[in-house]
């Protein structure tokens, strides 16, 4: 079995990240980085993808060389969990990384189908965001996407001061004897303010849901089924 075989090579891989944060061609693969990829190995040959993806994490975290196959194997253990589009950066980064060339290249190749369908399953899926998580009615904003809040301009009193005479009602100006001339303001009708530009004098104004960011729906930790969910429908008559 080729998980096996990759056991007792990849001590001799000279294959390093070329990203930034890991060090460049050749270099040994070191001790501590062997271990956890054979406890993550083992993880995956007993169906134990979870576990994997923690250990692979773990490797990450050393922020030592690693093999090139590590790539190929964490982005299986994302797909398996359902995390297609981590699963399809360390893909990509395996195929970049090896090419042709790759222990796994034709399991690579099968991986990237099965991910691009179900990458297009998401897109097309109306229930879930891009990342695959089901999105649920946003209770903060009930499904509106904005919320009402006083306005910001007018501090929510619906009027500002006069621009002209600045809230005076009147223009005060001298004339050539230096003496102060009293003018009714035109722009106010003498009362010294104004109709709030911002709010149209409504006093509040619509703001983005911070919850759901405005798309009036949240996102949960359920991985989506694509499907409807009945139960989920009904909250809102509640
Ligand atoms: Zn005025
Ligand atoms: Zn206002
Ligand atoms: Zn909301
Ligand atoms: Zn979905």
């Amino acid at each position: 079995m080729l998980l096996k075989l990759l056991r007792l090579t990849f001590i001799f891989m000279l294959f390093a990240f070329a990203h930034a944060g890991y060090a460049q061609n050749p270099v040994i693969i070191d001790q501590e980085v062997r271990q956890l990829m054979d406890r993550a190995i083992e993880e995956m040959e007993s169906g134990k993808y979870q576990k994997a993806n923690t250990t692979f994490r773990e490797m990450l975290d050393t922020k030592k060389v690693l093999p090139s196959n590590m790539s190929y194997l964490f982005s299986k253990t994302l797909y398996m969990i359902e995390q297609y589009h981590n699963s399809k950066n360390f893909l990509d980064k395996y195929l970049d990384l090896t090419g042709k060339a790759g222990d796994y290249y034709e399991e690579a190749l099968a991986l990237k189908r099965a991910l691009n369908e179900n990458i297009e399953e998401i897109k097309s899926c109306n229930f879930c965001n891009i990342f695959g998580y089901r999105l649920e009615h946003c209770d903060v904003c009930d499904g509106h996407g904005s919320l009402k809040a006083a306005c910001y301009y007018c501090r929510g009193i619906g009027k500002t001061n006069c621009p002209t005479c600045l809230g005076k009602g009147v223009i005060i100006t001298k004339n050539q004897f230096d003496v102060e001339e009293y003018e009714s303001c035109h722009t106010c009708q003498t009362v010294g303010n104004v109709t709030c530009k911002v709010c149209s004098g409504k006093k509040v104004i619509d703001s983005q849901c911070p919850q759901c960011l405005g798309s009036g729906r949240s996102k949960t930790k359920e991985i989506c089924d694509h499907l409807p969910h009945e139960h989920k429908e009904t909250k809102l008559d509640n």
